[in-house]
């Protein structure tokens, strides 16, 4: 990038919050996947809307790429900058800008991370649901439509997000969607904007749904013989008509790496981990007892409900350190990780063929996922030295990603297309609406400015 642009972007914002140094574009050149690194030419720190749009018009008249970044935690190489260009750091950007508390709703700038955000919606009694285990910003979420271990009772980022600022590639300001929970005025660009992984534009602030704490939880454990068995119970829990509030499967090499933290000592078993909340203690019981009934039919070998708070916020604390503790196991391994997606009734089948396919194929790594919406995750391992073991994870993720599809599903549930997805869309969508995806983004982005080489390649 010649230092004509540099001075234009330091002379829209302040040198301050343009950099070009090799530590600052090495941070923003890969996120948490094990997608090769690309570095960008730059990076820069946006504080205002205004800046943003300044920054797209120079990007647009001059053909750069640009790419959102939030935490840079994604999962299939989603804010990897694969063309250079500048990577648009939004993390000064992290303000609530006004709580709704009445109307369960809250207005940000999308550098703010979640979790940060909920301790403060916490002050009236409210969060927002969905919870990837990384501690994402709301722009990076609304990017990947994350979901996580709430999300089979409360949706994903996309079904909690009312309205958005996007700036447009040619640097103009749009507002899309209202306040209004119900929406019915025309062409939903919200939800068209979030999963678009910043390739249709720049968000630069969210209007959120919001979810009342409850009032009664309990964390819950049922413990198989295999994990076929445990995947049946997902599938009669929720076909029951019982309302997790989260339902994670775990497969026993998964428990065992959960172990690994000390405050946690689970018995080694395909297990099911469940939270049900309550509007009252009664009708919470009345819950558990049911959920009791159906693990017992459906051969559960050890079911504890009741947990109390400290070892419920152990647990899930110990599933939301799952992914860390596997890489930080396997330092010398290169590893992928699988996120298929299917309907629920077909979940059963789908854990016991992924399960059967890593004993068959030797692979190594742990099998697990938010159960409950049919989502589930492997995250394999291989030594980066042998290819016939690296070309093995390969075929395993590609034979994952076809049974779900065959079983009506998704080749990613949550993680986004990236660059890893993306030899799956035309298998999934078929050719004539992979077309129309890529009218929609010539149309948004004629120069292909906005994240290229992403979702459509
Ligand atoms: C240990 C671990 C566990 C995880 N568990 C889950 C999980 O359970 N569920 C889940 O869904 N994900 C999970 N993830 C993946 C990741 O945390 C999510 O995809 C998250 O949404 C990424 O947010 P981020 O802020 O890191 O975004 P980034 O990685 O920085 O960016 C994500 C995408 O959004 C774009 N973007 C960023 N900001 C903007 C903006 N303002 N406007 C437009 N586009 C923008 C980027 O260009 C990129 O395409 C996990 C990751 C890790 C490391």
């Amino acid at each position: 990038m010649d230092m004509e642009v540099i001075a234009a972007l330091t002379e829209i914002l302040d040198a301050e919050r343009v950099s070009v140094t090799d530590a600052d574009r090495a941070l923003h050149g890969r996120d948490q996947s094990p997608h090769a690194a690309h570095l960008p030419d730059a990076v820069i720190w946006p504080q205002t809307t205004a800046e943003v749009s300044a920054i797209l018009k120079l990007a647009n008249t001059r053909h750069i790429p640009i790419v959102g970044w939030g935490a840079g935690s994604s999962l299939e190489g989603n804010p990897i900058p694969v063309h250079g260009g500048i990577v648009v750091n939004f993390q000064r950007m992290n303000q609530i800008l006004a709580i709704h508390a009445e109307d369960f709703q809250v207005v940000v700038q999308p550098g703010i991370f979640y979790k940060d955000m909920n301790k403060i919606l916490g002050q009236f009694g409210l969060f927002f649901a969905p919870d990837p285990g990384a501690n994402a910003s709301i722009g990076g979420m609304i990017g990947n439509n994350a979901a996580g271990t709430r999300t089979v009772r409360y949706g994903a980022t996309r079904d909690n997000t009312l309205a958005l600022e996007v700036v447009l590639a040619n640097g103009k300001v749009i507002r899309t969607g209202s306040r209004s929970v119900k929406q019915s005025a025309g062409y939903d660009l919200t939800h068209l904007i979030v999963g678009s992984e910043g390739t249709l534009g720049l968000v630069t602030e969210a209007t959120l749904k919001l979810t009342p704490l409850p009032e009664h939880f309990s964390a819950v454990l049922a413990t198989f013989s295999h994990t076929a068995k445990a995947a049946e119970a997902v599938f009669s829990i929720i076909g029951a008509g019982l309302g997790p509030a989260a339902l994670e499967l775990l497969d026993a090499a998964a428990v065992t790496y959960m172990n690994q933290d000390s405050t946690i000592n689970l018995p080694v078993a395909p297990t099911l981990l469940m939270e049900f909340h309550g509007a009252t203690a009664e009708a919470l019981h009345t819950e558990l007892a049911l959920v009791r009934d159906v693990c017992a039919d459906c051969g559960a070998t050890r079911f504890e409900a009741g947990v109390g708070r400290d070892e419920r916020d152990r647990l899930w604390h110990g599933r939301h350190q799952l992914g860390e503790i596997l890489f930080r196991a396997h330092p010398k391994e290169t590893y992928l990780i699988t996120d298929v997606s299917v309907p629920i009734s077909r979940y059963p089948d789908l854990a016991t063929f992924t399960a059967g396919l890593m004993e068959t194929m030797n692979i190594n790594g742990a099998l697990f996922g938010h159960a409950g919406d049919g989502n589930l995750h492997t995250v394999v391992f291989a030594p980066p030295d042998s290819p016939r073991q690296q070309a093995d994870l390969q075929r395993f993720n590609d034979h994952v990603v076809q049974k779900a599809i065959n079983l009506d599903g998704t080749c990613t549930g949550e993680h986004g297309v990236g660059i890893g997805k993306q030899k799956y869309m035309v298998q999934e969508h078929g050719e004539a609406a992979v077309d129309v995806m890529r009218q929609i983004k010539t149309m948004f982005d004629p120069h292909n400015i906005l994240n290229p080489g992403k979702i459509l390649g």
